[in-house]
């Protein structure tokens, strides 16, 4: 039997007990099991630790599923169509970031085809299948995996930053000719505000919870449902 060192590990103690450290002042500090809605705080600082929000699950994955429609209306639908001397051109996300590869710049084409595609596409589908993956505790180990991989996405998605440059980028070209948004304009900052509320929403220390332990054990998840099952190793 391997030796294993951890907070949350506390043998078959009935209520499930997590030691945490402050992210803000290092104190060490044990987090009992919150009810739903319930915050917990620093005791030295105040700083708020853990939040129990009364629907960990649910609520994210419809901001999500919402943000996946979102997200593909957006990327097939014309961002800003121009009309200029009789002439009228639109483009999407994918066109602007080949027609800027085709005119000489693959580093600007490959940051946006990064950041506003790919980026924010594989934060939604890893979501996705985080979120579908945790509705049934234990979820398999590589859930977790999922999520590590999700959180490193999303500081890459950066639709905001893509709207405010498009803003710029028509009120300069306002003068010369005449500028549509396109539905995928209005998709874009939709997806702002869908991911800022699927991050307020999320409850990472919930979902891990409901992973399955490195060594095929499962801790007792406080709100999931269902019973604890205990894994022989594999
Ligand atoms: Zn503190």
């Amino acid at each position: 039997m391997p030796l294993r060192v951890s907070a949350g590990n506390l043998g078959a103690a009935p209520v499930p007990v997590e030691t945490v450290a402050c992210p803000e002042c290092d104190l060490l500090q044990r987090l009992p099991a919150l009810p739903p809605g319930g915050k917990a705080r620093c005791a030295r600082c105040g700083f708020t630790l853990a939040t129990q929000p009364t629907d960990p699950i649910d609520r994210p994955l419809a901001l999500t599923l919402a943000a996946a429609i979102v997200f593909i209306v957006a990327h097939t639908t014309p961002l800003l169509g121009l009309s200029a001397v009789g002439r009228h051109a639109s483009t999407t996300i994918a066109g602007g970031a080949y027609e800027m590869w085709q005119q000489g710049e693959p580093v600007t084409a490959v940051v946006v085809a990064f950041c506003a595609g790919i980026a924010p596409g594989s934060y939604i589908l890893f979501m996705l299948t985080v979120l579908f993956a945790v509705r049934r505790p234990p979820a398999p180990r590589w859930v977790g995996e999922m999520l590590r991989w999700a959180h490193f996405m999303r500081p890459w998605s950066m639709n905001e930053v893509m709207i405010l440059g498009i803003l710029v980028a028509l009120i300069k070209i306002a003068e010369l000719a005449t500028v549509e948004p396109g539905i995928g304009m209005y998709g874009l900052g939709a997806l702002v505000v869908l991911f800022t509320a699927i991050m307020v929403t999320v409850d990472r220390r919930e979902l891990w919870r409901r992973v399955e332990w490195a060594e095929g054990e499962t801790p007792l998840p406080p709100a999931a449902r269902g019973s604890t099952r205990a894994e022989a190793g594999r």
